[in-house]
């Protein structure tokens, strides 16, 4: 079943694959930079709300010297929305590596590229393969879902991470290892999906285990669920005229060094509540109390009107959106 299941993927690909701006057309190679700064833009995120950032870093910082010399502060700004702000920093630290110890090159092995910040063991094999056409083992949530149903994996998970990955090493191709990931992500984006697979469209059903059995959504198995632990925090709106006071948070820990509410009282004030906001983070799940009141303190002040063009992170342009509205 594996050589047949691997071309057939590689013929459908080659076909059907989706058309997406850090992807190479025709014969072109793929551009390292690109490939790289869509990779990290994706991890934890949808295409979907990928695609405008990727068109407005590349068209801001078109080149990874470009990014490296780009200020960290403007760097944050841009990527305010799409979460995981740690991506950010690592992505500005990257850069610079890359120019100052590689010359502006990526390199092209998973080994090396591995080295780099923020490029853990699945970015560096999406790049080598992607960008640079090597034998490397790709393997994300999409993939693992694939695999699990293509081989009615039973372990469930996250414990049965090591054997998708042995067995997505059994399918991976000496050539074309970069088409081969795509074509499996694809496949798990577009019709091999989490709640209803579309086995009739599928151009690996005849090989593929979980259909025989009847039953492709119950993989992977999943293992029974904890619940997020909650948090309780306050956001702390305090006006001075037509202006909002905002704080930068520590450059270590949750959402560092990026530009916020202040979540402690910033000034001794008659406090008032205007509202809450919920929000869920990766390890928890948060809700934010928000204070409102008139007052002065040390900070950075912002018009109120131009709010939208601070680089809020999500919770705390949540929060920012309930104060001004009340
Ligand atoms: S046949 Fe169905 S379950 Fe199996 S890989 Fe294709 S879409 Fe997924």
């Amino acid at each position: 079943m594996p050589v047949d299941t691997t071309s057939a993927l590689l013929s459908w690909y080659a076909v059907d694959k989706r058309a997406l701006p850090w992807r190479a057309s025709g014969s072109e190679t793929a551009d390292p930079y690109r490939v790289w700064l869509s990779e990290i833009m994706l991890q934890q995120t949808t295409v979907a709300a990928v695609k405008p950032y990727f068109a407005a870093f590349t068209a801001r910082w078109p080149t990874v010297e470009a990014l490296a010399e780009a200020d960290e502060a403007a760097v944050m700004s841009a990527w305010a929305g799409l979460g995981y702000y740690a991506r950010a920093r690592n992505l500005i630290a990257c850069a610079r590596t890359v120019v100052r110890e590689h010359g502006g090159e990526f390199p092209g092995d998973e080994a090396a590229l591995l080295k780099l910040p923020g490029v853990g063991a699945y970015t560096a094999a999406a790049i080598a393969a992607i960008a640079f056409g090597r034998r490397a083992v790709v393997v994300d949530g999409n993939v693992e879902r694939v695999v699990a149903r293509l081989f009615a994996v039973s372990e469930p998970m996250p414990g049965a991470k090591p054997k998708l990955r042995a067995l997505m090493d059994r399918l991976t191709p000496e050539r074309d290892a970069g088409d081969f990931a795509q074509a499996m992500m694809d496949l798990g984006a577009t019709i091999c999906t989490p709640r209803s697979p579309d086995c009739g469209r599928c151009p690996v059903a005849s090989g593929c285990a979980a259909r025989a059995e009847g039953r492709p959504e119950a993989y992977p198995v999943k293992a029974p669920k904890t619940a997020k632990p909650q948090r309780e925090w306050t956001g702390y709106w305090l006006r001075r005229g037509g202006e909002v006071l905002l704080v930068r948070r520590p450059p270590r820990g949750l959402l560092g060094g990026m530009l916020a509410l202040p979540v402690e009282p910033p000034a001794v004030a008659e406090w008032r509540e205007v509202g809450a906001i919920d929000h869920v983070f990766t390890h928890f799940a948060l809700t934010m109390t928000v204070l409102s009141a008139e007052g002065d303190a040390e900070g950075e002040w912002w018009p109120v009107e131009r709010i939208a063009e601070a680089g809020l992170p999500t919770v705390f342009a949540k929060a920012a959106a309930v104060a001004a509205a009340a």
